[in-house]
């Protein structure tokens, strides 16, 4: 089936009792037996729960995978996922990427003997350097990055993953299953952040992993039973909710976002924009070949720094705040903000700095927003 029809079909009933058409959000910790050693297959809400376990199969549709598991967060998502490795495992990460995730890496496995060497992953020779031979066991990728917006060739760190026998971990949150599919170029875990455009709306906190192949999934089922991060009904029948529309909402956010990219870019008082769907950008290519879109979350560098305070300090129609991937236009300050965790070091090497700004476009009308960023930006 087409992906917008799975979405649109996201959670949609089969109860034969009262022909419901939308799944009923089973607000229970545990379920009756109906004798001893007889199970209606639901035993405990943490193990399975019937709202979330809609949610975990829309969600394996859609990326195409074996299984689905949802998470309180995407946090907890990705911890389920670094829960399989061991002390003394090291991993390959993307270098530019979401702050908390840099932090769990620092702050939390660290400390369990978990080694991380962080590298541009569209950079493959890097990649191949940082391989250490019996002791690297994953690359974890996110394309597009964050802020920066890099894209990393899918196929390719893939094809170098398996060749060192290696698994290939996506975040792919800022692309969702709608424009970007990574297991089936291969890759062996996708997480997500669901509290952003599968969400859609700023409502809700939710994490999701989908594994390739029935033995991972094993792997986190059993994580994710015995951890017990698990997304409650209500949140899972949020997501379900906002899955609906994931492709009308993801098709106005990127179409807004192209505008908005240009403009920016004939702005004179912006140094750089970065946004796969320029063509100019260096992913640009990479980006048409492994995804059906370019997005909707941009970055761009002003021309004086002290301007980044006062756009937003002055916005109207987009909010200043954390967070990505809403119907609502938000503006965000990585330094200060989702990167404010990372060294200072690292983030001026990277060029996460103070003149860089990112906006997460919504569904508004792109002339509300245009006008906005215009009157913000007047100096
Ligand atoms: C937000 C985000 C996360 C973390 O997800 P939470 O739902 O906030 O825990 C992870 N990866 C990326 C790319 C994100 O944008």
């Amino acid at each position: 089936m087409q992906i917008e029809t799975i979405l649109a079909h996201a959670g949609l009933c089969t109860d034969q009792t009262t022909g419901a058409i939308s799944t009923p959000i089973y607000q229970t910790a545990t379920f009756r037996h109906p004798a001893l050693g007889v199970s209606t297959g639901y035993d405990y809400s943490r193990t399975i729960n019937p709202t979330r376990q809609a949610l975990e199969n829309v969600i394996a549709e859609l990326e195409r995978g074996d299984r689905g598991f949802a998470f309180a967060s995407g946090m907890a998502a990705i911890t389920a996922v670094l829960m399989q490795f061991a002390s003394g495992d090291h991993l390959i990460v993307s270098d530019d990427l979401y702050g908390g995730t840099y932090r769990i890496f620092e702050k939390n496995f660290r400390q369990f003997g978990l080694s991380v060497t962080y590298e541009d992953t569209s950079n493959l020779e890097a990649v191949q350097n940082a391989l250490i031979p019996g002791k690297t066991k994953a690359i974890f990728i996110e394309t597009p990055t964050n802020p920066l917006i890099k894209i990393t060739d899918l196929g390719e760190a893939i094809a170098l993953a398996r060749s060192n026998g290696v698994l290939t971990i996506v975040d792919n949150t800022f692309m969702t299953p709608y424009l970007q599919r990574p297991l089936e170029l291969g890759a062996d875990v996708v997480v997500h952040s669901g509290t952003k455009y599968l969400g859609g709306h700023n409502d809700v906190l939710s994490g999701a992993v989908v594994t390739r192949l029935p033995e991972l999934s094993e792997r986190i089922g059993f994580i994710q039973n015995s951890t017990g991060g698990v997304l409650g009904p209500q949140d899972s029948w949020l997501v379900l909710r906002g899955l609906k529309t994931l492709a009308l909402r993801v098709e106005k956010q990127q179409e807004n976002a192209q505008k908005i990219a240009e403009w920016l870019a004939q702005n004179d008082k912006v140094n750089k924009v970065y946004y796969p769907g320029l063509p100019e950008h260096p992913g640009h290519r990479v980006q048409q070949k492994q995804s059906t879109g370019f997005g909707a979350t941009l970055s761009f560098r002003v021309r004086d720094s002290s301007w980044a305070e006062r756009i937003i300090n002055r916005v109207k129609v987009i909010t200043f705040a954390e967070s990505l991937g809403g119907v609502e236009t938000l503006i965000t300050y990585p330094v200060r903000q989702t990167h404010g965790d990372i060294p200072v070091e690292i983030r001026e090497k990277t060029g996460v700095t103070d003149d860089l700004l990112r906006l997460s476009v919504g569904i508004e009308h792109v002339s509300d927003l245009i006008g906005d960023l215009e009157q913000a930006m007047e100096t």
